[in-house]
């Protein structure tokens, strides 16, 4: 029955998490590769401020003569010194006009590590200015670019005097892009485990998920097959009596009064059995709240009990009290009356002529004790864990003809822990006793 919403949940559930995990994946692999490139940028980028705006000047006729050593350019060693307070190697490449490369002190690693065609990959006509990657062989380069007409002059290394038109600052970033691709692998791997997981947990949640409504499925198809399995047998005796009426139309009420009064006892008993089901569909849908305010519960036992006492004089049953005066409790008046109209119909019922019943309230500094005790038929062990649940009767036939649905000491239940009490049966070979505690104020 649930099966296709369980696959469906768990499909949407697995969907969720791994958007979720893929999400957040993406994110952590954003932000590393965005951290390292941008700590490496920074390097690169204060290496250029401090090495290459030194070689900017205003125009051509600003520089000094040819051959004469170029005063703002620092010296090899000057800049082998400072570079050797970055945080990691760089290196520098200069470039004339059409790509012509010029070497220069710190380019002098670099040019010996590369053959020539390889560093003519770093090549400044392949790349706009800013910082970008360059992968020689299986070593990868961040390379920051400048270009502009009017960077300098190197005399000692530009013999021709040409114009510097861009500037490379150059560093090795293999140990990032390795730890990058670490990253990204273990994210992939992780990845691959986190939709295994999260099928697995998207089962899970769907199952958890679906259990509160299987099992209010389940109570609500035992509901209904129950309920009308107790309507179809009233109905099918009331239509049988009818029947046998209808074959003998000549005879007298009087004479056909015994079909004419079991027709009336089932349609009493399906009124009954109507009521409690409607109080149960109530419960079960939330709809039936209790109006809880300070009634007398002594009062309100004297009226059930008063009004008990004619059908219980009619089988000579005694009903003895024991009732504490003034009682004054929070509860719902005609819910409490409804649950002693039950108790005592019980033990009514169930008790044979000439017993005893004895109804007893007892105050306490918080709670109350209510005993409702008889010496009827009792109730078999095997019964007494399952009587206060729906439709469930002792002795089907002889409940059945005593006019029980079985509804009734589930609707007590629920009217006793409604009001935050708590209500138990006990039984030995005779007689039962039903103990209910409540508190004072619900
Ligand atoms: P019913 O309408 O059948 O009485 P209840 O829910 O009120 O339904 O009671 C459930 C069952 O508990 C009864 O069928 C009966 O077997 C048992 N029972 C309840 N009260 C008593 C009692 N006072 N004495 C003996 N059996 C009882």
């Amino acid at each position: 029955m649930f099966s296709k919403t369980r696959r469906q949940l768990t499909i949407r559930n697995a969907l969720v998490l791994f958007i979720i995990l893929i999400v957040l994946s993406m994110a952590l692999y954003g932000y590393m590769r965005v951290q390292l490139f941008a700590r490496v940028d920074q390097t690169l980028d204060h290496t250029m401020s401090r090495f290459g705006k030194v070689m900017q000047v205003p125009s051509i006729d600003a520089l000094p003569a040819l051959g004469q050593p170029a005063s703002p350019f620092p010296s090899a060693q000057a800049i082998k010194v400072r570079l050797s307070n970055l945080d990691r190697p760089v290196y520098e490449l200069l470039w004339l006009s059409k790509d012509r490369l010029i070497t220069s002190p710190l380019s002098n690693e670099l040019m010996n590590d590369f053959s020539k065609s390889k560093i003519q990959q770093f090549s400044p006509s392949r790349y706009d200015e800013g910082p970008h990657n360059v992968k020689i062989g299986k070593q990868y380069y961040r390379v920051l670019t400048m270009k502009d007409k009017q960077i300098g002059y190197m005399f000692n290394v530009s013999s021709t005097n040409e114009p510097i038109e861009t500037l490379q600052y150059i560093t090795n970033i293999t140990t990032e892009i390795d730890m990058l691709r670490s990253l990204l692998y273990i994210l992939i791997i992780g990845g691959g485990l986190g939709l295994i997981i999260t099928i697995v947990a998207g089962f899970y949640l769907a199952n958890r998920a679906l259990i509160p409504i299987q099992q209010s499925w389940d109570k609500q198809q035992l509901f209904v097959s129950d309920a009308s399995h107790e309507l179809r047998t009233p109905l099918s005796v009331i239509q049988a009596h009818t029947e046998l009426l209808l074959r003998h139309p000549e005879q007298t009420i009087e004479q056909e009064s015994r079909y004419i009064s079991t027709i009336l006892k089932e349609t009493k008993r399906m009124n009954k059995l109507v009521n409690g089901l409607l109080t149960l569909a109530r419960i079960d849908s939330n709809q039936t709240e209790l109006n809880i305010k300070p009634i007398y519960m002594d009062q309100i036992m004297k009226d059930v009990i008063s009004q008990m006492n004619y059908l219980a004089e009619l089988k000579e049953i005694v009903i003895q009290t024991e009732l504490d005066e003034g009682v004054l409790v929070h509860a719902d008046d005609e819910r409490i009356h409804q649950l002693f109209i039950i108790l005592l119909d019980n033990a009514m019922k169930y008790t044979h002529e000439q017993g005893f019943i004895q109804v007893s309230l007892k105050k306490y500094t918080q709670t109350i004790i209510i005993e409702v005790v008889d010496n009827g038929i009792g109730i078999s062990k095997q019964d007494l864990p399952f009587i206060f649940d729906r439709f469930y009767r002792g002795d089907k036939a002889r409940t059945r003809a005593d006019g029980g649905t079985g509804l009734g000491l589930s609707i007590a239940r629920w009217i006793v822990e409604g009001h935050n009490g708590k209500i138990h049966a006990e039984s030995k070979s005779v007689g039962t006793r039903f103990v209910i505690s409540m508190p004072l104020s619900s």
